[in-house]
């Protein structure tokens, strides 16, 4: 479809599924990641580049190789991707250097979708002193969260303060870090949505979900989210709203927290491909990893391909994780094989506890049959999960 070669900056899940995309699409594509990385494993090449997406002269050997640069995860070096922009003109980089930059801070992400009238919850830098986190306490009362600017996953970088007696724990805990606070956001629900940026400018969405957290893993998607149709819209208005504020092409993974009243915040953004986007493989015509795919190289992307694909009109992710025991996970991988309406994605990494190391898709004709599919999958066929 495009001789174009893309260059993908990150070889874990999201680049394997970047991969599988691109490869159906007979669209090259060239890893940076550790050797025998989860996307490299299922794509043959010389030219993959061995080492660390945050390593300013490994990013430079991808650059040289390929005609197109993206992501699968911001935590890239992007001082580099901005010098590579000036230096090489004729080097397409999505979505945008700054883009990417701006979005790996969190606190100046929100400062930025604050400045561009987006909801969100109220956020303040602070020291990393007791005074200056006591002084948050009152301004925004308890409990708060405390965040690190950078580097975070998984809320690996979170501390809730629940009260004073817990600041210097929370200092312990993130010490090391650049932090940052956010007002509590009293959420009834977690709602995210994909969002993809064409070059043009023009913004295009997938259903709005609802996310479930475990241990700030998300564990479960529910597609479309099991709230009322105005407020799936209204979800979906504000995460194109907030895409729309930044350069370059690509698919974004919006997350936000729909409150009591009705009102929704958002909480942050990614540049890639996201968790909760993972339904899209087998839910939709095109799937969030072929909507970047064809992003960035500037090929077309019809609207309906984004919708659920009749008959479908529900879907469920559950993540598998990774068990006490090595491989413990596998057992609710094989139930999968048996259920009717859902495909399993192992993502070819090595078993530890709490390790993303598949998903297990499952589709049907309405929220109840999907629902009692993941019963089965989870070995609890007598109970429907909420
Ligand atoms: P990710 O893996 O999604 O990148 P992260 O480490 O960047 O996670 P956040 O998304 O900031 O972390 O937070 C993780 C979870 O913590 C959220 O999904 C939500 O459940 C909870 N959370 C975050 N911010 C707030 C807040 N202001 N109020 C209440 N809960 C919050
Ligand atoms: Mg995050
Ligand atoms: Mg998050």
């Amino acid at each position: 479809m495009d001789s174009r070669t893309i260059g993908i900056l990150g070889g874990g899940q999201l680049g394997r599924m970047l991969v599988e995309a691109a490869s159906r699409l007979n669209i090259d594509t060239v890893i940076l990641d550790a050797e025998n990385a989860p996307a490299k494993q299922i794509r043959a090449s010389a030219l993959h580049v061995n080492g660390s997406f945050s390593d300013g002269p490994a990013v430079r050997e991808l650059a040289s190789r390929v005609n197109v640069l993206t992501v699968e995860i911001e935590h890239v070096d992007a001082a580099v991707l901005l010098e590579l922009q000036k230096e090489k003109p004729e080097l397409e980089i999505h979505p945008a250097p700054e883009t990417i930059k701006l979005i790996q801070d969190k606190y100046l992400q929100k400062e930025h979708l604050i400045a561009k009238g987006i909801a969100a919850p109220e956020s303040v830098s602070v020291e990393n002193t007791e005074e200056s986190l006591k002084a948050i306490g009152s301004k925004f009362g308890y409990p708060y969260m405390l965040k690190s600017r950078t580097q975070a996953y998984d809320g690996r970088g979170n501390y809730v303060v629940s009260s004073a007696q817990d600041i210097p724990s929370a200092l312990k805990a993130l010490h090391s870090r650049p932090l940052y606070a956010e007002k509590w956001a009293p959420f009834t629900k977690e709602l995210a949505v994909m969002v993809v940026q064409q070059k043009d400018g023009s913004v295009l969405s997938y259903p709005t979900v609802e996310t479930v957290q475990t241990n700030n893993i998300c564990s479960l998607v529910y597609a479309p989210a099991r709230i009322p149709d105005s407020v799936q819209t209204r979800a979906r208005y504000l995460a194109e709203q907030a895409v729309a504020t930044f350069t370059g092409a690509g698919i974004f993974g919006v997350e936000m927290f729909l409150l009591e009243n009705g009102e929704i915040l958002l909480n942050e953004i990614a540049p890639r491909p996201h968790n909760s986007g993972h339904y899209t493989i087998d839910a939709c015509a095109t799937s969030q990893f072929e909507a970047h795919i064809r992003a960035v190289l500037g090929l077309p992307i019809a609207k309906n391909g984004l919708a659920l694909s009749t008959p479908i009109t529900n879907a469920i992710m559950l993540n598998v994780l990774g068990g006490d025991t090595p491989n413990a996970e596998l057992e609710i991988c094989k139930r999968s094989l048996t259920t009717r309406g859902a495909t399993l994605h192992l993502y070819g990494k090595t078993t530890r506890p709490g390790r993303k190391m598949g998903h297990i898709n499952i589709v049907a004709g309405s929220m109840y049959e999907c629902e009692t599919r993941l019963a089965q999958i989870q070995g609890a066929e007598e109970g429907i999960s909420s």
